[in-house]
């Protein structure tokens, strides 16, 4: 377990990450693909919670912009981030993991209340931690949701795990001279509005100086990650 980097970390997944080719949904195999990666890790020793977002199903915003009130919208958007926390547990489940998930939105017939102190308990226990239903607020983000939790769990880091292998100066799938950055501070990637998490969930990070790493989902990297491999880019300072 010494020649772990980290102990407890935060992966923050979108919801597209759940999705597979279609963009929408849940696509079963992607899911079993990335739990893998998951189960391999917490095979490690590392203590792991979990924030998934909800955009594969819906996103508040996009509705609220089309004539939806925003707080119902967003309301529909935390609902979508319990499914996909549902399909996690069950994939982990699986492949023999105990998880847990917490909900901001109470749906006690299909999981625990979010309670931190439970949490806590849980991730002692070696039991992976699903926190679904976002913050539990309208106008916020899973990435808010994701660097709130991975305060109050205690998480060393978050990692964002994405379709790319780090931060690059312009959108890597549109632009093949974009150049990936190995680190870079939480100031530089507000001003640059660089698209790595949400303004509020870099500031929160900022404030109590929490690590954010964003690399690839797939290939073992999240492995390499809390070994302590130099990938992605790693958010600091
Ligand atoms: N959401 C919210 N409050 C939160 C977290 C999420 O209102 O604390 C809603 C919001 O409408 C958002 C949707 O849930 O669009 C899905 O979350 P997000 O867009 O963060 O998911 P991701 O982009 O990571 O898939």
């Amino acid at each position: 377990m010494s020649k772990l980097k980290y102990r407890r970390i935060m992966l923050k997944l979108s919801g597209e990450s759940l999705a597979g080719e279609k963009g929408f949904g849940i696509n079963p195999e992607t899911v079993t693909a990335i739990c893998k990666e998951i189960a391999d890790v917490a095979d490690m020793g590392l203590e792991l919670v979990l924030v998934i977002g909800g955009g594969n199903i819906f996103r508040g915003i996009s509705s609220s912009a089309k004539g939806m009130e925003r707080a119902t919208a967003d309301y529909m958007g935390m609902l979508a981030t319990i499914l996909n926390a549902m399909a996690v547990q069950d994939a982990l489940e699986k492949m023999g993991k105990p998880t847990r998930v917490l909900s901001a939105i109470e749906t006690t017939e299909l999981c625990e209340p979010y309670i931190r102190r439970k949490g806590l308990s849980h991730l002692e226990k070696s039991r992976i931690v699903i926190c679904a239903g976002g913050t539990g607020n309208p106008y916020f983000t899973t990435d808010t949701a994701a660097a709130l939790r991975a305060m109050e769990l205690r998480c060393e880091a978050i990692i964002k795990a994405t379709r790319v292998d780090g931060i690059y100066d312009k959108d890597p799938e549109k632009h093949s001279d974009a150049v990936r950055f190995n680190r870079i501070t939480y100031k530089e990637t507000l001003d640059k509005e660089l698209k790595v998490m949400d303004a509020t969930a870099i500031t929160l990070a900022r404030e109590n100086k929490m690590p954010i790493i964003v690399c690839n989902i797939l290939g073992g990297n999240i492995k390499k990650v809390i070994c302590g491999e130099n990938i992605g880019t790693i958010v600091e300072g």
